[in-house]
């Protein structure tokens, strides 16, 4: 295979060493199909793709072996989370960045950026708003500027959050800190630490990224490796398709992914798919290597085929079509009915000269819920695992062994169940009560059964936050 321009950079003591996914890239030879099929087949939650595999599945064109490798994802997905799909929705708190990333229209030169950065009490309203339309998880985003968006703000608004609002659980994307700084949004209570690298190759980065704290490449590469040690023990990753050759950013994912569970025991707790979007203001108009929706599928089985315990998240960037197939062949998250301008969900009317990006899938989340519901997945809201205590290598090592989903589909109805009592809809609250009482049948072997049973009568009779 070739590879657009070699990188000179060589620094073994980084988590990810570009140099050495060139060298495993060039190696790889593409699959037979019946070693790639003696291969697939034998794979298991804890029989994992090694790189070596990854890189030479990434090489190979011949579809009966993706078909084949689409299905073994499939299969790997429900063994580790059974038939559930955690939707959650991004909450935008600022487009104000001091960075200049060529691709998104936050960045500090876009004159024409109307710069919106929510109070807390806005960020309040916009919580709430969410909350109506069944939300319990929340994922905050916000740009990088050291006025407007220091650590002491993101902790300020989740802690307003968690007072005045129903949310269970509030993960954040934001830019890279020091280990204090970590410390203190986990304590106002973060739950997951998401932070996509954007490309791993050294040289690319730095063209897209030419100026602001966001130009270290090294800072942002070693953000894990601060995070955790300040309590994190859940964090996400990911690269921004669309940048640099995908399968070279695939394996430097999964090499990522591999630093962690070698230093820390834990395997990133989600690993995102997000894929370059032309985005209002911003001078990188088109991917400069764009990645087919093929490619994006290929992508997403090897995630799941590579790090079975990884939440895998398709966002709206996506289209519904293409995030329905995803859900087929390994993805576990979707978010629902996203907004990316600050304050946009309040508002209601689209203002493109806020938003970070376009959204492709711009259905409600009430049609999500109904797309999931078709497909035979249950729709989940469940925040339990993180106030339970099931993180980081507790929830890997869960995971792996095929424990976590015991927990999954009871707590994926309950909360399906609570979702249907307070839907207006009476249509969409029988779909949702019939898929509950659907799962409830697949209970019937579950040590849980009984105790699910009792459960579920008091979510019926409007009880909330009920859970394993
Ligand atoms: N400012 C922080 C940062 O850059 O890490 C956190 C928030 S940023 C708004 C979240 C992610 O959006 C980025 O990490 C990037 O991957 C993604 N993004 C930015 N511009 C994009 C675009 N044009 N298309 C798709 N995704 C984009
Ligand atoms: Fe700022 Fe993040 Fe956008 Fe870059 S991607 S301009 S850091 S908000």
């Amino acid at each position: 295979m070739t590879l657009p321009q070699r990188t000179p950079s060589h620094r073994p003591d980084f988590p990810v060493d570009a140099e050495e996914t060139f060298r495993r890239l060039a190696g790889a030879n593409p699959f037979r199909r019946r070693e790639a099929f003696s291969l697939l087949r034998s794979l298991s939650p804890r029989r994992r793709l090694s790189l070596a595999e990854a890189a030479r599945l990434l090489c190979t064109e011949d579809p009966m072996v993706w078909e084949t490798a689409s299905a073994m994802a499939r299969a790997v997905r429900e063994q580790v989370f059974g038939r559930r799909v955690v939707l959650f929705a991004p909450l935008y708190l600022s487009n104000d960045c001091a960075n200049n990333c060529l691709y998104c229209g936050f960045r500090r030169e876009n004159r024409d950026a109307i710069r919106i950065t929510l109070s807390a009490q806005q960020a309040v309203a916009e919580a709430r708003h969410l909350e109506s339309r069944g939300f319990r998880r929340l994922l905050l985003v916000a740009g990088e500027h050291p006025g407007k968006t220091p650590v002491e703000y993101i902790a300020g608004v989740l802690r307003a959050i968690y007072r005045e609002t129903g949310m269970r659980i509030l993960h954040v994307n934001a830019a890279p800190m020091p280990v204090d700084a970590f410390r203190e949004l986990k304590a106002a209570g973060a739950g997951v630490y998401q932070c996509f690298q954007e490309t791993y190759h050294p040289e690319t980065y730095a063209r897209v990224h030419p100026s602001g704290a966001k130009a270290n490449y090294a800072f942002r590469l070693t953000c894990m490796d601060r995070a955790i040690p300040a309590g994190f023990d859940d964090v996400g990753i990911g690269a921004l398709l669309g940048l640099f050759d995908y399968r070279f950013e695939v394996l430097s994912v999964l090499r990522h992914a591999e630093h962690l569970y070698e230093r820390f025991g834990t395997f990133p707790h989600t690993i995102s798919v997000p894929r370059f979007k032309r985005a209002f203001g911003a001078p990188l108009s088109m991917a400069p290597l764009p990645v087919s929706d093929a490619e994006f599928e290929r992508v997403v089985v090897v995630y799941r085929l590579s790090v079975p315990s990884a939440g895998v998240v398709v966002s709206t960037r996506e289209p519904g079509t293409l995030r329905e197939r995803c859900l087929d062949i390994g993805a576990s998250q979707i978010s629902a009915g996203s907004r990316t301008d600050p304050g946009g969900y309040g508002d209601g009317g689209r203002r493109r000269e806020s938003e970070q990006f376009e959204v492709d899938d711009t259905r409600p989340v009430e049609e999500i819920v109904r797309a999931v519901l078709r497909h035979g997945y249950v729709p989940s809201l469940c925040t339990s695992c993180y106030r339970r205590h099931r993180t980081g290598d507790t929830f890997t090592e869960m995971a792996l062994d095929g424990h976590i989903r015991d927990f999954c589909l009871p707590n994926a109805l309950l909360t399906l169940a609570e979702y249907a009592v307070g839907n207006a809809d009476p249509e969409l609250r029988e779909r949702c009560l019939a898929a509950v009482e659907d799962g409830r049948r697949d209970l019937a072997g579950s040590p849980l059964r009984p105790e699910f049973d009792r459960l579920l009568s008091r979510v019926l009779t409007g009880e909330k936050d009920l859970h394993f």
